[in-house]
């Protein structure tokens, strides 16, 4: 058999989720099991979600974790480019060769003709997707088209009847009518390629045996079958992994838990306990021993010892490992060089010092001043949130909305974030003074504090997020009904602002 190769893959469009490193870790141990290479490709043909930031961010929050690969953007290797941006040649010599060989064809039906269709379709009660419209078209009407620069995409034909088998390495082989298959766009008007279409050549190129990715793809599998008998090629084995779920066995969302690595790495979790507590994802030890090394997982790995039922991340058990590994496995010196590895960070120290230099007169003052950025979620109660003018409700509405807009900023930049909150309290109608109070009470744990605005800079989103969310709680938490509501205001709110 040839060398194992096996792959992550992400879209550097956020933060390093826990998700990707869930992925990162089985792909990584079926590789080592069996002395194959593990690679790390950056999915980024969404050029306007996809940032530099967030590839750094993944790149190093991987790197953190031990999940090493073996080829990547930052490596290089025998098969690169290894960022998809930087192969849009071969992707586009892909699709003409499809279009050619008459698997794909060109589509020049307008967003209104579509939004058209999908309307229908939604009436009548069909399946949604292309009706292959521009199937019907004669090679002069395309060429006359193209002659006129039209814009048009690239979508590929799909067999009309029969039923596509996927086989999974986890699970039974699973039947998809091809009916319920849409005609998928391979390549966008701007001629970049679209996930399929990308996914499948460099999976081919970069010769990756062996796809293990997120359950969520299952659905995408026949199209990627379909591609490879187009080109010619051998499939690789694929292979589902169940999502990990909130408590509520809902899809892991950052709603409902913090999903970000960052925030991890900030609440002082050590990057081993977190892998391990990953590798518990749905999989076990022969013996079923709880605590585990990389190695230990990578040396019983067996992936028929994934089980389908969707793991629960849960934040609490990772909490009981985490203090095992702090206690049982750390000796004191270790303890100690750890601890101050992580408190004593320079990038953090350097950003907070000039938010306390002004305010000391000893060094002692600086702990009660700074604690709060080495916390985690604040000591606070429904008292906490006494006001003069705000009510509860109104301080749970002011933390929502900036829970919401945070999420938008597209660079986390102290003037930036500034900026977003007075708009807000201005839209809002709330003087700063009194808008700015439970954001202090939220971020600090107390309105005496250095400027709220200053120390969200310093905390980052991950842990301004998670603050936020912790005092929506304290304060009673958001109804399904008031939610409603708050979704409403604050999209009249946006819509507002971006009028004026
Ligand atoms: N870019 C995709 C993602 O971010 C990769 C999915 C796959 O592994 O095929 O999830």
């Amino acid at each position: 058999m040839s060398e194992v190769r096996t792959r992550i893959a992400p879209s550097p469009t956020g933060d390093p989720h826990v998700g990707t490193a869930y992925i990162a870790l089985f792909n990584l141990c079926f590789a080592r099991q069996h002395n194959g290479k593990f690679i790390l490709r950056i999915e980024d043909t969404d050029q306007v979600r996809s940032s530099k930031k967030s590839e750094d961010d993944i790149l190093k929050a991987l790197s953190w974790l031990g999940l090493i690969w073996d080829e990547g953007p930052d490596k290089g290797g025998d098969f690169g480019p290894y960022r998809q941006s930087e192969r849009s040649d071969i992707y586009a010599e892909h699709v003409r060769r499809l279009v050619k060989e008459g698997h794909a064809f060109h589509c020049f039906c307008s967003e209104e003709r579509l939004t058209e269709l999908r309307k229908q379709q939604m009436i009548d009660k069909k399946p949604l997707g292309y009706d292959g419209h521009c199937l019907l078209l004669s090679e002069g009407e395309i060429a006359e088209n193209l002659n006129k620069n039209i814009p048009h995409v690239i979508r590929m034909k799909i067999p009309s009847e029969g039923c596509c088998i996927v086989k999974d390495m986890l699970r039974d082989d699973v039947s998809i009518e091809w009916q319920q298959v849409d005609m998928q766009v391979l390549m966008k008007s701007d001629g970049l390629p679209t996930y399929h279409l990308a996914n499948v050549v460099d999976d081919h190129l970069m010769q990756i045996t062996h796809v293990i990715r997120g359950e969520e793809w299952i659905n995408s599998a026949p199209k990627h079958l379909l591609l490879y008998q187009y080109f010619g090629w051998e499939a690789p084995v694929l292979c589902h992994m169940p999502l990990l779920r909130n408590a509520d066995k809902s899809k892991l969302s950052k709603r409902k838990n913090p999903t970000s690595i960052g925030y991890y790495q900030r609440m002082g979790y050590l990057p081993e306990a977190l892998c391990n507590y990953l590798g518990m994802m749905g999989w076990s030890m022969p013996d079923e021993q709880e605590m585990f090394s990389l190695e230990d997982m990578i040396k019983h790995f067996d992936i028929n010892r994934v089980s389908l039922g969707g793991p629960v991340f849960d934040t609490e058990k990772l909490d009981w490992l985490n203090g095992r590994y702090l206690r049982e496995i750390l000796s004191d010196d270790e303890f100690t060089q750890r601890f101050s590895q992580w408190a004593f960070q320079p990038e953090m120290l350097q950003a907070i010092v000039p938010l306390i230099k002004q305010r000391v007169e000893r060094f002692t003052d600086i702990a009660p001043l700074a604690s709060f950025f080495f916390s985690g979620m604040p000591t606070i109660d429904l008292q906490s949130f006494e006001h003069k003018t705000l009510s509860q409700d109104d301080s749970k509405r002011v933390l929502q909305f900036i829970a919401w807009r945070i999420e938008e900023l597209e660079a986390w930049h102290r003037d930036r974030i500034e900026q977003t909150l007075m708009q807000l309290a201005d839209s809002l109608g709330f003087k700063i003074r009194d808008f700015l109070f439970p954001v202090f009470i939220a971020i600090a744990g107390s309105s005496v504090s250095t400027s709220v605005i200053d120390s969200i800079a310093v905390l980052g989103l991950d842990m301004t997020r998670a603050r936020l969310r912790h005092a929506i709680e304290i304060l009673g938490g958001v109804s399904k009904k008031q939610l409603k509501n708050l979704e409403k205001e604050y999209s009249a709110l946006v819509h507002q602002s971006e009028q004026s």
